[in-house]
């Protein structure tokens, strides 16, 4: 696959690599506009990627100190983690939707060890058994704490209003609220006609919300300072409803490749879903901590074969399914079991 592709009508798109990941790479979209090229999304904060999007900007004729804004779609690091980087080379601004700057700053902010403290306080509640909390202890007593990505991403300087066009010379880009995998991630609907005339209403900058051939993680919010019952796997459905009404005539995710008909898309990820969570309500006829339901998912893999970090992925998306099963009357947690068991109603 080339590094770079052209979509037309001023946009293409960089392969930057995310190091040691199976997703391979991100797609940053690169926008030509009348004060110079704006960029959808950054990569990875490593020197392997920095290069390749610096590389990619110069095969366009263009260059890094050119950039005039950066657009993200969500502060996860591979969307977000070169971003600081772009601004110090080029002066350009940083947009990124309120809810997902809230997350940039708690971060930064968090004291050493907070996080794992949260996180082991949270996966004992959930029944995580001691086996597996015993290397959080340890990670927290050896003081191995600020190892994690985004502990110093950069502070966004403007606000992505949702429903708003963004400040683009000579471009229509309209920003589409679609929390769910992170609570602040949007969709930019480019509200011009496609250029080579595809049926539809413009082209959609997907970010992790609508990718082809991925069903991107749902898990909570993890706000370690707020205890509001949040419902994000019921709003990731909202939505993919509302950019699936958008009728677009092609999306460009953040990762995989560009592709048509979205409406078919949303409809594959809605029933995926729909199946995922009558699945659970099988497994809900015994109360099951939401530990134990992780465990019983279906993953892409065995769960003993799941690596340690990424079964608290997993136990954060079985906790937003039970979310979801409660919030419809169709699961209920049992009254006095410690830690929590859920049952199907
Ligand atoms: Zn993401
Ligand atoms: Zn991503």
């Amino acid at each position: 696959m080339p590094q770079v592709t052209e979509h037309g009508g001023g946009v293409w798109s960089l392969r930057v690599p995310i190091p040691d990941n199976p997703l391979g790479h991100t797609l940053v979209h690169v926008l030509d506009t009348g004060r110079g090229p704006v960029l959808v999304d950054t990569g990875w904060d490593e020197p392997a990627s920095w290069t390749a999007l610096t590389e990619g900007l110069a095969a366009l004729g263009t260059s890094v100190a050119e950039v005039h804004g950066v657009v993200i779609t969500h502060h996860h690091p591979d969307h977000h983690g070169l971003s600081g980087q772009v601004r110090e080379a080029s002066g350009a601004w940083i947009a990124m939707h309120a809810a997902d700057t809230a997350i940039v700053r708690r971060t930064r902010a968090a004291a050493p060890g907070a996080w794992l403290d949260y996180l082991a306080d949270k996966l004992a509640a959930v029944g995580a058994p001691e086996g597996h909390l015993a290397p959080l202890r340890a990670a927290r007593a050896e003081g191995r704490m600020r190892t994690l990505p985004g502990l110093s991403a950069a502070l966004p300087d403007r606000e992505i209003v949702p429903g708003e066009l963004l400040d683009l010379a000579g471009r229509r880009l309209r920003a589409i609220w679609t929390p769910g995998h992170t609570p602040g991630h949007v969709c930019l609907h480019l509200e011009e006609d496609h250029p080579a005339n595809l049926p539809g209403r413009g082209r959609l900058f997907s970010g992790d919300h609508l990718l082809p051939g991925i069903s991107p993680h749902i898990g909570l919010y993890e706000d370690p300072d707020d205890s509001t019952v949040t419902d994000p796997l019921g709003d990731y459905l909202d939505s993919l409803e509302r950019v699936g009404r958008l009728g677009v005539a092609e999306v460009l995710p953040a990762h995989q490749h560009a592709f048509t008909d979205a409406q078919a898309r949303v409809r594959e990820l809605l029933s995926h879903h729909e199946a995922r969570l009558t699945g659970l309500l099988a497994l809900l006829t015994t109360p099951l901590t939401p530990w134990q339901l992780a465990e019983r998912m279906e993953w892409n893999r065995p769960w003993d074969r799941i690596p340690f970090g990424s079964r608290n992925i997993a136990v954060s998306e079985a906790e937003a399914h039970l979310r979801r099963l409660v919030k419809l009357g169709r699961a209920e947690a049992v009254p006095g079991s410690s830690p929590v068991t859920y049952v199907a109603v």
